[in-house]
């Protein structure tokens, strides 16, 4: 089917106690593994690009991507564009078909953090697509920008209020505790903040920073609220892991087919494990005729 506007999509797992996973595609063979995952479980799902992987790619290729991936599959995806500062890039990506954009300006004042995401909100609206912002910063890295531990600044429950009103996001994205990359020790996560920022916001949250989390974690997090979780560090391990390890294993084998197939199911693995974790299994039909009792 066509891609899907992340706006409805996460307002239902909002609403139903689920969260919609979020991963980071890095090529065609990752894409179809994400699509054909949520598929085998009857899910929907969000394929995500960082901004690094358009420049490295373009417009163009990731979003025939997809499309071809999600045309012949009866789940929704979403095509959508993770951590930008870039207004071009996110109008480009709107432009060229991607069904839902983030703006990071979360590095800034409250007020100008504000003043950007809003001129993102009148893209978003003129190519009725969905959008994120974010306020409060997330630690670690998320391409190439470091934020360390005293930098982090958590998000504050009444901001997110006067945030989200102004903006009508389809996910929020705040700082609760989670970080970007591998944790080192245990995460320290504010549950209380979670539910805290849902109940002044009634907005989808975005979760960042997923890999490493333990199934507790996210079954709290998502119980109060969270309606998105981000994978991208995990993926990124098994992509190169599964790769190198099979050569490994095969020394001879210069089939490359063979090789792409191995890292192939090791994502797709992967990707159905966090699908399933989040709640997503059986979901995509529920979803879909919620939409069409509203069209
Ligand atoms: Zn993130």
């Amino acid at each position: 089917m066509p891609l899907v506007n992340m706006k409805p999509l996460l307002r239902d797992a909002m609403d139903n106690n689920y969260a919609v996973a979020a991963f980071n595609l890095v090529d065609y063979g990752t894409t179809k593994a994400m699509v054909e995952a949520a598929e085998s479980l009857k899910a929907p799902v969000i394929c995500q690009t960082s901004a690094k992987t358009i420049q490295y790619w373009s417009h163009k290729e990731i979003v025939s991507w997809v499309r071809t991936a999600a045309e012949d599959s009866p789940v929704p995806v979403v095509l959508h564009l993770d951590h930008c500062k870039d207004l071009a890039m996110i109008e480009a990506c709107a432009k060229a078909g991607w069904t839902s954009i983030m703006i990071d300006a979360s590095e800034l004042p409250f007020e100008e953090n504000l003043e950007m995401s809003k001129r993102v909100r009148d893209i978003a609206e003129k190519y009725g697509v969905g959008m994120e912002a974010e306020l409060g910063q997330i630690m670690g890295v998320e391409d190439d920008m470091v934020v360390d531990e005293s930098e982090s600044v958590l998000t504050d429950p009444e901001d997110a209020r006067k945030f989200c009103d102004a903006l009508d996001l389809s996910a929020f994205a705040c700082a609760v505790g989670t970080a970007h990359g591998f944790y080192h020790g245990e995460p320290v996560v504010d549950f209380d903040r979670i539910e805290a920022i849902n109940k002044a916001t009634r907005t989808p949250m975005a979760l960042h920073g997923g890999t490493g989390l333990s199934d507790e974690v996210f079954e709290k997090a998502i119980a109060r609220g969270a309606a998105k979780v981000n994978i991208s560090t995990n993926l990124k391990h098994v992509f190169v892991e599964s790769f190198v390890n099979y050569h490994r294993e095969k020394p001879k084998d210069m089939e490359p087919l063979r090789v792409i197939d191995a890292q192939y199911q090791a994502c797709k693995l992967l990707f159905a494990s966090f699908i399933a974790k989040f709640g997503g299994e059986n979901r995509a039909e529920p979803f879909l005729a919620s939409l069409k009792e509203v069209a």
